[in-house]
């Protein structure tokens, strides 16, 4: 469902090039849970978004649920995005203008589904947030946003789930909470779960993990199942 090759990037800033991910490779299959793990700055973020197509590589390649993204312009990496990819960003990145029904409605309606509302409901339904439908984020305590955060990347689906920090901020209530939805939504739908995580017990209750340091890969993702 997901495979990196080789994937290098490098950042241009204030004149000088800056190499922040170093030939990473690995591959997972559908419904694979897996966690990227390292010190700050060792390239996590970087690498989940040249993953999930947010960004392009400097070299190497990625293919997501066999589409290649390398060549593609930022129109059709939107496009593979809308279609296969779920995301959760570390700061949430709700729309504030929008509640948090519309917020979840948002990648529905990009896609034209039907009874987008209702679905939309169930999902907030599902996160324990329905009785917050019309609340905007800015009403919504950091715990509650995650959960609309992780609504929305539900909501069309997708192949891939990836999640930055998903319990990051939260107190270990509501990480255990939204913890427990991931994997829930990896066991019911089959949905490969792809999380960048400082928390080492939830990147244990993954499948595999790989650990960066200095954007180079220092435990490869290739090991053993660990269960
Ligand atoms: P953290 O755990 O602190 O979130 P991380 O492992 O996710 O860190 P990244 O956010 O991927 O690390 O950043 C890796 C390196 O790339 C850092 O040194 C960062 O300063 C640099 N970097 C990230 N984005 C950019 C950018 N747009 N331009 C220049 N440098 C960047």
């Amino acid at each position: 469902i997901l495979r990196v090759d080789n994937l290098t990037k490098t950042y241009a800033s204030a004149g000088h090039a800056l190499t922040v991910l170093h030939a990473v490779s690995f591959e997972l299959a559908a419904g694979d849970t897996f966690a990227i793990v390292g010190p700050s700055g060792s390239g996590k973020t970087t690498l989940l978004g040249l993953c999930a197509g947010l960004d392009r590589a400097t070299s190497g390649s990625v293919w997501l649920n066999n589409i290649q993204l390398d060549n593609l312009s930022e129109d059709e990496r939107a496009a593979v995005r809308n279609q296969h990819v779920g995301f959760i960003f570390q700061n949430f990145q709700l729309l504030p203008t929008l509640t948090a029904l519309e917020n979840v409605l948002v990648p529905l309606e990009l896609r034209g589904q039907r009874g987008a509302a209702k679905t939309a409901l169930a999902l907030l339904d599902r996160v324990g947030l329905a009785d917050r439908a019309h609340h905007y984020p800015a009403q919504l305590s950091g715990g509650e946003q995650q959960r609309v955060s992780l609504a929305r990347a539900f909501a069309n689906r997708p192949a891939v789930l990836f999640a930055d920090e998903p319990t990051g901020n939260l107190d270990p209530d509501t990480s255990e909470r939204v913890v427990n939805l991931l994997f829930e939504l990896n066991r019911e739908a089959g949905t490969t779960l792809v999380l960048v995580t400082h928390d080492l017990e939830l990147a244990a209750k993954t499948q595999r993990t790989l650990r960066l340091r200095g954007g180079k890969v220092v435990e490869p993702a290739v090991m053993a199942e660990k269960r």
